[in-house]
C-alpha cells in the first residue's frame, strides 16, 4: 500500500523564460499524471504487484484523470479520497530553449492528506506500507505507527531530501534514499564504503531496520542492522532520461519482495526496471511491465560501487 501523492503535471515549452511581468508564447501543452505516490503504485502494478493507494486529490477533472490512470495501471482506489478545501495536485513546468526548467508545485489536495484519514481497516490484508516525502509527515507518522502495530513492513522514500524525526525514524522499518537524500538524513555524503556504513550506523542507532542507497550508475547498495551488506551494480544501458529511475527501482523492490523473494533477488529485479526507465524518456511512461523485464537483456552490470 502506498500513502502518496497524485500529482498532474503540465509542461509546455517556451523560447526564453518570461521575467516578471513578462507575457511569453508557449509551444505545445503536454499532460503527464505524476507525484511519487502514484509514480511508484504505477510501477507496482504495472510489474504485477498486488497494490492500493491512499492519497487526496481534488473536486475537479485532474482527480477522474488521476484516478482512472491508476485503474488503468491495476492499483486499487478505494482510498483515493477528494477533498473541496483545495485543487488536485499541479506541478506547471516550463522548459526553455536551453534545456533549463522552471517549475511551480502546488501541492494542492496532496498536503490535506491529513492524519485523521487514516484509520487501521485500510491496512488489512497488507504486507508493505510505502511513503515518500510529498504529504504531510504527520500522516507518514500515523500510518508508519498503525502498520508497526499490525507487523507490517514500512518503508520510507525521504524524497524529496528532507530530516526525518526520530519518531518517524523509530517506526521505519526499511529507508531507500538516493545519494542526496542520504547525505540530508545521515548528514553523511555517500562517496565511500565507509562513510554509506557510517550514515547507515546513525540511522540503525535510531531504529531504522534496513537501509539501501541508490547510486545512481553506481547501483544501489543494501545494509541492515545485524551487519549485512550487499552491493548491486546498475546495468550498462544508454541513458535517455534518468527521470523516475528511483521510482521505477522501488516499485521492483517491493514487487518482489512482496513475493517473498530474497533482498539479492529484489535488488537484481529493482535494477533492471531502473534499467529501463532510464533508456526511456517521461515518468510513468517510462516505467516497465514485467514482461518487459522478464525479456531485458542481460547486458553486463557496470562496475561496482
Ligand atoms: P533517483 O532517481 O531517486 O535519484 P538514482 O539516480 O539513485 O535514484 O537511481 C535509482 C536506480 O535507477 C539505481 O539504483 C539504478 O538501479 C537505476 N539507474 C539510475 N541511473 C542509471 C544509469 N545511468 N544506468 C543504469 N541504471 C541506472
Amino acid at each position: 500500500m502506498v500513502i502518496g501523492s497524485l500529482n498532474i503535471d503540465l509542461v509546455t515549452s517556451v523560447k526564453k523564460t518570461p521575467l516578471v511581468g513578462q507575457t511569453v508564447f508557449g509551444e505545445n501543452l503536454v499532460k503527464h499524471e505524476g507525484g511519487k505516490g502514484a509514480n511508484q503504485a504505477v510501477a507496482i502494478g504495472k510489474l504485477g504487484g498486488n497494490v492500493s493507494m491512499v492519497g487526496m486529490v481534488g473536486n475537479d477533472d485532474f482527480a477522474d484523470i488521476l484516478r482512472n490512470n491508476l485503474k488503468r495501471h491495476d492499483v486499487n482506489t478505494k482510498y483515493v479520497f477528494s477533498t473541496a478545501k483545495a485543487p488536485t495536485g499541479t506541478a506547471l513546468i516550463m522548459v526553455n530553449e536551453s534545456g533549463d526548467n522552471s517549475i511551480v508545485v502546488i501541492a494542492g489536495a496532496n498536503f490535506e492528506l491529513s492524519d485523521s484519514i487514516i484509520e487501521k481497516q485500510y491496512f488489512k490484508d497488507v504486507d508493505f506500507v510505502l511513503s515518500q516525502f510529498e504529504v504531510p509527515k504527520k500522516t507518514i507518522l500515523k500510518a508508519f505507527k498503525i502498520a508497526s502495530e499490525m507487523g507490517i513492513k514500512t518503508v520510507l522514500n525521504p524524497a524529496p531530501a528532507s530530516e526525518i524525526a526520530d519518531e518517524l525514524l523509530r517506526v521505519c522499518d526499511m529507508i531507500i534514499p538516493n545519494q542526496t537524500e542520504f547525505e540530508t538524513i545521515t548528514k553523511v555524503k555517500p562517496n565511500s564504503r565507509k562513510a554509506i556504513v557510517k550514515g547507515a550506523n546513525f540511522l540503525f542507532d535510531k531504529g531504522v531496520k534496513e537501509v539501501i542507497v541508490t547510486l545512481g550508475a553506481d547501483g544501489a547498495i543494501y545494509l541492515n542492522a545485524e551487519g549485512k551488506v550487499h552491493e548491486e551494480s546498475a546495468y550498462d544501458v544508454q541513458t535517455i532520461d534518468t527521470t523516475a529511475a528511483g521510482d521505477g527501482f522501488i516499485g521492483g523492490l517491493l514487487t518482489y519482495l512482496s513475493k517473498n523473494k530474497s533482498i539479492e533477488e529484489a535488488m537484481d529485479y529493482a535494477m533492471k526496471v531502473g534499467a529501463i526507465t532510464v533508456g526511456k524518456s517521461g515518468a510513468q511512461t517510462s516505467l516497465p511491465y514485467d514482461s518487459e523485464v522478464k525479456k531485458f537483456k542481460e547486458i553486463k552490470k557496470l562496475t561496482s560501487i
